[in-house]
């Protein structure tokens, strides 16, 4: 795992294609080629795509049948067809198209087990080329890549659950929504109102409204009670959630923050206002008593890190939906809508998780539309559509992969 994990990084390359024109693939100057006689067994090959631009990539193989998946970001296969590479008959099938945003992924169905013996991104002739070669290996030598977010629902769940999610048997997208705090944490106070209070406000009528066109709602809390933020995390992964969406409504000093802002998982995120976020919701978990330390091991942090790079551009995906459809209903919003902050609500590496700020308790205008009912079902409107919008947008990119 390690190795892999290793092996994944030092093949990320650090270079950005062009904002907005996407690398197109050159496939007469690409191939894929075979060394030696075919004697009917497997033998070794190099994959060449030629690019128009260099793109940051990933490569990895998977098993069950063997695979060699090929990721590059910011590229598009276009009209190019996989069947029209060069050499594309020399392995059981070959596979390719958009994968998540902006991401696309080829797959290579290969003849038995391989090894990666090296791949490269190389600029120095007139396009660049993507060399990947593979050399056949014995079974007990592949070393595929674990399906991350599978071995990731066999880990033991660090904290039992304090709600019971119900059954949800069918395959109805079901979203997590989870009021903050609450309970001995009322979160930010100003005039009479609580940020708990408020968030499970806007969260019940939230989930009112998905479960009436069929989107199926856990809800970390449905009363004023107290739930740490693991335990907030372990709900939706026992409840299967596809989406989990945090609600607050924080306090900052006055003039730092106003409108509502969403936040996706950023290790690196240095906003201060987020920072200090993170440090209150941090704190207000540790002087409830729960223990947020150790939870994870080392294997299940490279899992975590490896899970994450598939959900990472869905949750951005979703903060993009949410974002659009509060501008579309009118909601204010911060003058950066969307921002990556260290919450560690949000660490889930297997469920797409995003934290909306509907507003800010301490900004007297977001005050007044925290506390209005027709704002609230406003804002309520907006999230069913984004939710509705992003599962639509989601469930067509599937359909593309099992093209
Ligand atoms: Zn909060």
């Amino acid at each position: 795992m390690l190795r892999i994990a290793a092996l994944l990084l030092a093949l990320f390359a650090p270079l950005a294609a062009t904002a907005q024109d996407q690398a197109l693939l050159d496939l007469g100057a690409s191939a894929l080629t075979a060394e030696g006689r075919d004697r009917g067994r497997p033998r070794p090959m190099e994959l060449r795509l030629t690019l128009s631009e260099p793109v940051p990539y990933r490569v990895f193989l998977l098993d069950g049948p063997p695979r060699l998946v090929v990721d590059m970001k910011g590229f598009d296969f276009g009209e190019a067809q996989p069947q029209q590479l060069f050499g594309a008959d020399l392995v059981p099938a070959i596979r390719w198209g958009r994968f998540q945003r902006g991401w696309s992924r080829l797959v290579a169905e290969l003849p038995g087990p391989y090894a990666v013996t090296q791949s490269a991104l190389s600029t120095k002739a007139m396009q660049p080329v993507l060399r990947v070669a593979l050399k056949p290996v014995k079974q007990e030598e592949f070393r595929p890549r674990a399906s991350a977010a599978a071995a990731l629902r066999n880990l033991p769940e660090p904290v039992a659950p304090v709600v019971k999610p119900e059954a949800l048997a069918d395959d109805r997208l079901i979203v997590a929504i989870d009021p903050g705090h609450g309970g001995i944490d009322p979160g930010a106070l100003a005039d009479g109102h609580s940020e708990a209070e408020i968030v499970l406000t806007v969260a019940l009528a939230a989930r009112d409204a998905l479960e009436r066109i069929g989107i199926g709602v856990v809800l970390t809390r449905s009363d004023d009670s107290f739930m740490g933020l693991e335990s907030r995390m372990t709900a939706a992964r026992l409840a299967g959630a596809d989406l989990f969406l945090s609600l607050h409504a924080d306090a900052l000093p006055e003039g730092e923050a106003a409108g509502a802002t969403i936040y996706t998982w950023d290790e690196t995120a240095n906003d201060a206002a987020a920072q200090l976020l993170a440090q209150r919701h941090e704190r207000d978990d540790l002087l409830a008593g729960m223990d947020l330390t150790g939870t994870d091991d080392a294997l299940a942090g490279v899992l975590m890190d490896l899970a994450r790079t598939e959900t990472q551009p869905r949750s951005e995906n979703f903060a993009k939906f949410l974002a659009s459809r509060m501008a579309l209903a009118g909601i204010e919003m911060h003058r950066r809508p969307v921002k990556g902050a260290r919450f560690s609500v949000l660490k889930s590496p297997d469920i797409p998780s995003v934290l909306l700020e509907l507003g800010f308790l301490t900004d007297p205008t977001d005050r007044q539309h925290l506390t209005d009912p027709v704002w609230r079902g406003r804002m309520v409107n907006a999230l069913v559509a984004a939710i509705n919008g992003w599962a639509r947008d989601e469930g067509a990119r599937a359909v593309l992969l099992r093209q």
